[in-house]
C-alpha cells in the first residue's frame, strides 16, 4: 500500500514523520557556497546518495560530515533508486547530491526523485548553487526568458543539427560545455547562428580564475585563443536569441538610407531604401528628415 501524500506525514510541530529524500545543491567551485540548511541536512541524514563518492567525500570532510555514502550515477540510477526507496520506506532520511550544483540539472537525480515521489514519500528540495543561474545572474541580459539547452551533442554533425533546430528561438540560449569541446562548440555556434549575436562566456564560475566575457559570437574564438588557459575550465555559454526579423529589416533600412543620402536628395534616397530593404517608408522618411535637420 502506498503511503499517504507527504503533506499528511508531518506531526503537529511540522516535523516529518517518515523517511524522505532531500535534494541538496552543493557548491560549483567555491566550497563556501553551501547553504546553512544544506549543511544541517547533510549532517542529519542517515545516508547521502552521491554521484561520485570521491568528489563528495572531499566536500563532506571539509565540513566534518560523516554520513555513509551510496553511489548514484547515470549508469546505476534505476537500481540505486529502488535501494534508496527501500531505505526511505524503513524511515531513513536520505540526501541526494551530485558532484557540483543542483542535482537533476544536466546531472543525475531525476530517476531517484521520480521513484521516491512515485512511492509516495516526501521529496524536499534544498536549493543552492547552479551554474546556469550563477551565469545568468552576472550576464546582464535584460531580455526576459531563456531556454536551457544544457550540453549539446558531442558529435559535430549532431551538434550542428541540434543548433539548427534552435536557430529561430527568440530567447537567450543557455548551454553547458566541457573545456575540451569549447572551441569546436564556438565554431559551430558561428556557423549555424551567425557571428552577430551577443554571447556571454562564463568560465570557472566561483573559482579562482573566474571570467565572464561578453562579445559578438564572431569575436569569441579570438577571445578564447588570447589566453591558453581559456581552453581549460568549465563553461556556461549564453547566446542571444534570434533577432526579431522586423528589427533586422529596420536596421538594414537605416544603413542603406545613410549610404543613399550621401548622394541623393531625401525623397529619392527614401524611395530607394524602401525598395531595397522593405523597411517601413514612414520611419525612413522621418529618419532622413531628422538627419537633414541635424546638419
Ligand atoms: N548540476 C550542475 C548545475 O546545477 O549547474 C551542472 C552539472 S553538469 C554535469 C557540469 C557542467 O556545468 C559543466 O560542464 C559546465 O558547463 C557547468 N558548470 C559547472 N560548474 C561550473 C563553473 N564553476 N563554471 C562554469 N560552468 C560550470
Amino acid at each position: 500500500m502506498k503511503p499517504e501524500p507527504h503533506q499528511d506525514r508531518r506531526n503537529d510541530a511540522g516535523e516529518w514523520e517518515c523517511g524522505r529524500l532531500y535534494v541538496v545543491a552543493t557548491p560549483i567551485g567555491n566550497l563556501g557556497d553551501i547553504t546553512h540548511r544544506a549543511l544541517e541536512v547533510l549532517k542529519s541524514v542517515a545516508r547521502i546518495a552521491a554521484e561520485d563518492t570521491r568528489v563528495t567525500s572531499k566536500l563532506l570532510s571539509h565540513y566534518g560530515v560523516n554520513a555513509p555514502l551510496t553511489a548514484v550515477h547515470a549508469h546505476n540510477e534505476q537500481r540505486a533508486a529502488q535501494a534508496l526507496v527501500a531505505a526511505i520506506a524503513r524511515g531513513e532520511a536520505v540526501a541526494l547530491v551530485t558532484d557540483a550544483g543542483t542535482p537533476g540539472i544536466s546531472d543525475p537525480g531525476a530517476v531517484v526523485v521520480a521513484a521516491v515521489r512515485e512511492a509516495g514519500y516526501p521529496v524536499v528540495p534544498i536549493p543552492g548553487p547552479s551554474a546556469l543561474v550563477c551565469a545568468l545572474s552576472a550576464a546582464g541580459i535584460a531580455e526576459t526568458g531563456h531556454r536551457f539547452v544544457g550540453f549539446l551533442p558531442a558529435a559535430k554533425g549532431a551538434r550542428r543539427q541540434a543548433l539548427e533546430a534552435l536557430r529561430a528561438e527568440p530567447v537567450t540560449l543557455a548551454f553547458y560545455e566541457a573545456p575540451h569541446r569549447i572551441r569546436a562548440m564556438l565554431e559551430d555556434l558561428v556557423q549555424v547562428l551567425g557571428g552577430e549575436r551577443r554571447v556571454t562566456l562564463a568560465r570557472e564560475l566561483t573559482k579562482r580564475f573566474e571570467e565572464i566575457h561578453v562579445c559578438a559570437l564572431a569575436d569569441a574564438a579570438a577571445w578564447l585563443e588570447a589566453d591558453a588557459h581559456r581552453e581549460q575550465g568549465e563553461y556556461v555559454v549564453l547566446v542571444a536569441g534570434a533577432p526579431d526579423s522586423g528589427d533586422e529589416t529596420a536596421a538594414e533600412g537605416t544603413r542603406v538610407l545613410e549610404l543613399l543620402l550621401r548622394e541623393l536628395p531625401v525623397k529619392a534616397a527614401v524611395k530607394l531604401a524602401v525598395e531595397i530593404t522593405g523597411a517601413p517608408r514612414n520611419a525612413l522618411y522621418a529618419q532622413a528628415l531628422a538627419r537633414k535637420n541635424d546638419k
